[in-house]
């Protein structure tokens, strides 16, 4: 599943989405969003995607 989720591109900028394990989301920082992972499946859906706050952005790695 790991690798599933670590060869996902973005819906948007078709870059590449960082997986963050312990919040079960996808993050892409050009877009500075964050796609849910429910249940191991991404749901990689602009109109459920929210908006990455400053600090997740500062953060990224
Ligand atoms: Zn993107």
């Amino acid at each position: 599943m790991q690798k599933i989720l670590s060869n996902l591109v973005c819906p948007i900028c078709k870059g590449k989405l960082h997986y963050q394990s312990e919040r079960q989301e996808l993050f892409c920082y050009f877009d500075k969003i964050a796609f849910n992972v429910v249940n191991d499946i991404p749901v990689l859906l602009v109109d459920d995607a929210r908006k990455l706050t400053e600090e997740e952005w500062e953060n990224r790695r």
